[in-house]
C-alpha cells in the first residue's frame, strides 16, 4: 500500500497545541495520513526508553515511522576515523528506528570535498560495501538504509550515483527526492514523461522489487547555479516540481512507495494534497 506523511513536525502540529513526538501518530491519523519521518539530521540523541515510548504510540495508531540519519555522514571521506564515525551514526540511526518499530533509515551518501568526483564515488562505493557487510554481520537484516538523491550539484547522489549505491546490497533502497532531482537539473521534471523516465531508469537498473517499495521525498525547491537553494511550499508556482504528473505515473505503475513531504512548514497539508492527487488517479482505495 502506498503511504503518505510529513517529514518532521510542522506549523499545523504546533498550532494544534502539540509538542511531543508521542502526539505525532494521532496528528498524522487525524489528518488522513499514514507515516512520519523523524529527523536525526543534527545527531542521534535519544535514549532507548524514549524511543520505545514513541514506538508504542506509533504502533497503537498503526502509523509507520522512518528516520533521517545525520546530515554530516560522508561515505566518500578519506579520513578513516571520520569514516568510522559515519558508520556509527548510521548504525545509531538504525538502532533508533528499530526502537521506534520501523525499518527505514535515510542517509545522504556523501560529498567529494576537494577530490575528483569519480575517485570520491569509488571510495564511497567501497565504504558502503564495507558498511553493509557489517550491517549483515550485526543482524540488521530486517532494516533498510535508503540512499538519497541530493539537490546540490557538488554533492554525490545524482540519479545514476544513487542507482550504483542501491545495487551494492539487497537492503539498500533508493530514496528518490524529486525536489532535489529537479533542483540539480534546473527544473527538468515537468511532464508525466519526465517522471516516467526516472521511474523507468529505476525499474531497469535496480529492479521492480526495490522500485515498488522505494522511499520518496517530495517538495518544491528553489534552485540556482549550484542546484538546491531552499525548500518551498506547494504555494510556489516558479520552481516546482508539481506532484500530479508523478501521481499519475505512480498509479499507472501501481508503485507502493513511502512518500514524505519536506515542504517548508506545511508538510502535513502538502502530504494530504499529494495523497488526494494520487487517489484521484488510482482505482485502488
Ligand atoms: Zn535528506
Amino acid at each position: 500500500m502506498i503511504k503518505f506523511g510529513p517529514s518532521g513536525t510542522d506549523e499545523a502540529f504546533a498550532a494544534a497545541g502539540y509538542s511531543h513526538t508521542t502526539e505525532v501518530p494521532g496528528f498524522v491519523r487525524d489528518n488522513g495520513l499514514d507515516i512520519f519521518e523523524y529527523s536525526f539530521g543534527r545527531g542521534v540523541r535519544i535514549t532507548p526508553e524514549t524511543a520505545e515510548k514513541i514506538g508504542l504510540a506509533f504502533r497503537e495508531k498503526e502509523v509507520g515511522i522512518s528516520v533521517h540519519a545525520p546530515y554530516y555522514i560522508n561515505f566518500a571521506g578519506e579520513d578513516p576515523e571520520k569514516l568510522r564515525s559515519s558508520f556509527d551514526h548510521l548504525f545509531a540511526s538504525l538502532d533508533a528506528v528499530k526502537h521506534f518499530g520501523g525499518q527505514r533509515a535515510v542517509f545522504h551518501p556523501g560529498s567529494p570535498l576537494k577530490s575528483d568526483r569519480r575517485e570520491a564515488m569509488t571510495r564511497l562505493l567501497g565504504a558502503v560495501d564495507r558498511f553493509m557487510n557489517e550491517f549483515y554481520d550485526r543482524g540488521y537484516q530486517d532494516c533498510y538504509v535508503c540512499a538519497e538523491t541530493m539537490g546540490k550539484i557538488n554533492q554525490l547522489g545524482d540519479l545514476d550515483e544513487v542507482i550504483e549505491i542501491v545495487n551494492l546490497a539487497d537492503n539498500i533502497l533508493p530514496c528518490i527526492d524529486f525536489g532535489h532531482l529537479n533542483a540539480r537539473t534546473y527544473g527538468s521534471l515537468k511532464t508525466k514523461d519526465d517522471f516516467r523516465r526516472v521511474i523507468d531508469a529505476l525499474i531497469d537498473r535496480v529492479g521492480e522489487k526495490k522500485t515498488k517499495i522505494m522511499h520518496v521525498h517530495f517538495s518544491k525547491i528553489e534552485y540556482g547555479k549550484g542546484g538546491e537553494i531552499r525548500h518551498l511550499t506547494f504555494a510556489d508556482e516558479t520552481y516546482g516540481p508539481e506532484f500530479e504528473p508523478l501521481a499519475e505515473i505512480l498509479a499507472e505503475y501501481r508503485l507502493e512507495p513511502w512518500i514524505l513531504s519536506e515542504s517548508a512548514g506545511t508538510q502535513s497539508i502538502d502530504a494530504k494534497t499529494m495523497k488526494n492527487l494520487y487517489f484521484k488517479h488510482s482505482n485502488d482505495k
